[in-house]
């Protein structure tokens, strides 16, 4: 047998596990994007003027021009829901004692990809406006999970 032949005995995969961390940084404008949620519980975009387009995270470059942005908007912290889905696993493959409602929602031209609080699952609509609930300021830690969930506005 030459190096090139494979022994079909040979198994075909190793086996095990492989432990992997990762962590990003959050950039210029994810530093100061995350700094808003956590101190002033607002929700900022990055608009770029000459595509007429809000970025929401803030960007710190437009990916259509790729022109800098220095134009920070506040975006409001009510968003709609653009689609939605059902968790009934974690994140780690257990299952969930409650099923976990999970949307995107729109929020100036991006959005953010959140949970949905206070609504039962069959009472969710796609483009239903839904507003981001906080965590009480001095729990807050410059995290999305500052904002707890989105909820449907009231009279909604
Ligand atoms: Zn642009």
């Amino acid at each position: 047998m030459t190096l090139l032949e494979r022994d079909p005995k040979a198994p075909q995969a190793w086996q095990g596990d492989l432990p992997v961390t990762s962590r990003y940084t959050f950039g210029l404008a994810g530093e100061r994007f995350f700094r808003a949620i956590k101190d002033e519980g607002r929700i900022l975009g990055a608009y770029c003027p000459n595509c007429d387009h809000t970025y929401v995270p803030a960007a710190l470059f437009c990916e259509r021009c790729l022109a800098e942005l220095d134009e920070w908007v506040d975006v409001g912290v009510i968003g709609e829901v653009h689609t939605f889905t059902l968790l009934y696993e974690g994140y780690d493959g257990s299952p969930l004692e409650a099923p976990e409602l999970v949307a995107f929602i729109r929020i100036g031209d991006g959005g953010l990809l959140h949970r949905l609080g206070e609504v039962r699952p069959e009472d969710v609509e796609i483009g239903m406006q839904v507003e981001a609930v906080f965590k009480p300021q001095d729990q807050r830690q410059g995290s999305i999970l500052d904002i707890l969930y989105f909820c449907p506005l009231s009279g909604s």
